[in-house]
């Protein structure tokens, strides 16, 4: 007797093999088994996704190859995780197979069933899981004091937290959790998940952060708290950072259930977690949930499905919620499906920073740092206090220019210049990586006048050590007066070398840095908390940005980066938030100023209300990668030619689709790259015709006239238009 089994295996995004495949067995497995089966000349890692059917006496059935083995001792993923996969891959336009296979850890693919069986024995003995270590905190050490005062785990908490957790306790949710920098919700999650845990042997807790590397704190905190006190495997982290060794392990913890908390980026919203109770989504507004390539899914938006899958609680925080989290979460009354809870204080006596505008239309012309800025940095050097000074681009300068012919650095492969870095002397593209050495004249006319235009962080370094060189910090108990200022830089080229980050951020904790320099980078997450006084230096041209969402981003980055501020109490009086603009009056700047996010969000819903934009609207992209931008935006107009096929599809009359465009980064590593946007008031109009039209732009691109497409891709809800 045997069974047809249909399994699903990694295929290639748009292949004909999209969906599950079948194969023979003489077990009926169940659902969510693992397999092993042959495709082809290979021996692939497979999840049987139906039940097994009895098989017939049809000739055909006879054709079938059988699996190659099973996964022994391990149990089935279960039907929720099968439906989370079966609706990701539905919702963004991708194929099963490839959704559930990157879902599972490389190792479980690379690995023969022995292996695997080895693996899986040496779990089962107790302690054997600390060999590897299954929780590899990166970033900054435990002991420098990053637990913000007040939110020990013996002390009382605050009023705002005692109320949001006793609604966390009696209402279901979705939550979002709107708290102030430094009002504390890591202490909210960290109590709802201790409470969760006290009260039911087997719950399992996901916690969700942006990016690991860049949020040490939160990881820390959680194996602080709760380090062993649920077994040698209690706590595991799951993020693209760990060894491929370490994810199988943490994978399997969770899988079976020995994990009751599992810390991860965006891809943890796949763990395995047979007794998932609670989600908890920390930064939501964070764009590090989207996932920029293959199937791009939102983790954010997963957790809150997954949550009603599970019956799991699902807590959304943010000081700056994404406005489509902010505009669910209005009153029920108008349509709300999130609870919205509040946090609004500071938690101690810690008072948000000052926020100084500095018109710099009052400034001498072409001034970097203005005068009243560099007094107020030579005050915080001299009472021993630090500054954090923020640039969002990063080198020496953005290009470089003849002034005799008008060339400039321009990347010959990418519609984009290469930026010079002085510290190497090279041009270096930030798109496709091609490096040069500086020339010594203009490539074009020879000429040896050529100058950098602009300024990144590098340049912004070496201007501040400049107007600082007189200055001399004051006697501290390590080291005497008299001293040179320290200026420390940190941006994605300090993190190039491996470590150096790390001994960085350490400088900047232990107090050896005065003033820190860098991109945006360094307005996130971390928790310095000498640092009295942040200042963004030219932050304007956001403001006129063609992507609708770029001022929000704006004012969350800037929210967050005054967020580190004055964390520590005895600082918090007198610490600073300063922008250079010439935009004083902006609503942005005027909202940031009373640290009035809610302000700051109605205006914006308000303008995208009007202009039909999310969350008002829903929107895809079809993007298109070709040799020649006409044949990218070939492709596109014929598929969008073919969706006139869909007429009769119902919502069809709600569905705009705009003509293809090239992309704002038009050309990246000689790839010319274009784009489509699919609009409709409706959701479930567009998803339906997502789903029909998804056939016809599979053979669009199967014609022979497209053969110079190198690939295509949907993005549903993108970030980024
Ligand atoms: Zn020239
Ligand atoms: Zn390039």
């Amino acid at each position: 007797m045997s069974y047809t089994l249909s399994v699903l295996v990694q295929t290639p995004a748009h292949s004909a093999l999209a969906g599950a495949l079948s194969y023979e067995s003489e077990l009926a497995l169940a659902p969510g088994t693992l397999v092993r089966v042959p495709l082809g000349k290979r021996d692939l890692l497979g999840v049987v996704w139906q039940d097994a059917d009895l098989t017939g006496h049809e000739p055909e059935a006879m054709a079938l190859r059988p699996i190659s083995g099973v996964l022994e001792g391990m149990a089935p993923l279960n039907r929720q995780w099968r439906e989370l996969v079966n609706f990701a891959a539905r919702y963004y336009q991708r194929s099963c197979g490839e959704v559930a296979l990157s879902a599972l850890p490389p190792q479980l693919r690379d690995l023969t069933l022995a292996q695997v069986a080895r693996k899986l024995q040496s779990k089962s003995r107790p302690l054997a899981a600390t060999k590897e270590p299954l929780v590899a905190p990166p970033g900054a050490p435990l002991e420098q004091g990053s637990e913000p005062i007040g939110t020990d785990a013996g002390v009382t908490p605050s009023d705002e937290q005692t109320l949001v957790l006793s609604e966390l306790a009696t209402q279901s949710g979705p939550f979002l959790l709107y708290g102030a920098t430094g009002s504390g919700k890591t202490e909210v999650y960290l109590r709802s998940v201790q409470q969760l845990l006290a009260q039911d042997p087997n719950a399992q807790a996901l916690v969700m952060v942006p990016e690991i590397n860049l949020t040490p704190q939160l990881l820390a905190r959680f194996t602080q708290r709760f380090g062993t006190q649920h077994g040698p495997a209690g706590v595991v982290c799951m993020h693209s950072g760990m060894t491929p060794a370490q994810r199988l392990n943490g994978w399997l913890m969770a899988h079976t259930g020995a994990a009751r908390i599992v810390l991860g980026t965006r891809m943890a919203i796949f763990a395995s977690m047979p007794h998932l109770k609670l989600i908890v989504v920390d930064e939501e507004h964070d764009p590090s949930y989207k996932q920029q390539e293959g199937s791009r899914y939102s983790a954010r938006d997963l957790a809150v499905y997954r949550g009603r899958l599970e019956g799991a609680r699902v807590i959304l925080g943010s000081a700056t919620p994404s406005l489509e989290s902010w505009h669910l979460s209005r009153p029920g009354a108008q349509g709300g499906r999130y609870q919205r809870l509040l946090m609004p204080s500071r938690i101690g006596e810690g008072q948000l920073p000052w926020v100084r505008r500095v018109d710099m239309n009052h400034q001498p012309k072409g001034a970097v740092i203005s005068a009243p800025l560099l007094e107020a940095i030579k005050t915080r050097i001299a009472r021993g206090e630090q500054s954090m000074v923020f640039l969002n681009r990063r080198g020496y300068a953005p290009v470089l220019q003849c002034h005799s012919c008008d060339w400039k650095s321009e990347c010959p492969h990418c519609s984009a210049f290469r930026v010079f870095h002085k510290i190497d002397r090279t041009l270096r593209c930030h798109h496709c990586g091609l490096t040069d050495r500086v020339p010594r004249a203009c490539p074009a006319c020879g000429d040896l006048d050529i100058a950098p235009i602009g300024r990144g962080t590098e340049q912004l370094e070496e201007h501040l050590a400049q107007l600082l060189a007189e200055v001399r910090r004051p006697a501290t108990a390590l080291a005497q007066a008299g001293t040179a200022v320290r200026i420390a830089r940190i941006d994605a080229d300090s993190n190039r070398k491996k470590g150096h980050l790390q001994t960085q951020l350490a400088q900047v904790h232990a107090g050896e840095v005065d003033v820190l320099v860098g991109t945006q980078m360094i307005a996130k997450g971390h928790d310095f908390r000498r640092i009295t006084l942040v200042a963004a230096i030219n932050p304007d041209g956001v403001l006129f940005s063609s992507d609708f969402r770029a001022p929000e981003r704006l004012f969350s980055l800037l929210m967050q980066a005054g967020g580190r501020a004055g964390r520590e109490r005895d600082f918090s009086e007198r610490s600073e938030m300063w922008v250079q603009t010439f935009y004083p009056q902006h609503p942005l700047f005027v909202a940031l100023k009373s640290h009035d996010y809610p302000a700051f969000a109605q205006q914006q819903l308000k303008q995208r209300e009007q202009a039909n934009l999310p969350p008002f609207s829903s929107q895809a992209l079809v993007r298109a990668e070709a040799r020649s931008q006409q044949a990218a935006q070939d492709f596109l107009m014929a598929a969008r030619a073919s969706a006139a096929q869909l007429a009769d599809l119902p919502g069809f009359d709600r569905i705009t689709l705009y003509p293809a465009v090239p992309m704002s980064m038009q050309r990246i590593a000689n790839v010319e790259r274009a784009q489509m946007l699919i609009e409709s008031p409706s959701r479930t109009a567009l998803q339906r015709f997502l789903s029909a039209w998804h056939t016809l732009l599979q053979a669009t691109r199967a014609l022979p006239e497209h053969k110079g497409l190198i690939r295509w891709a949907v993005d549903v809800d993108p970030l980024a238009i």
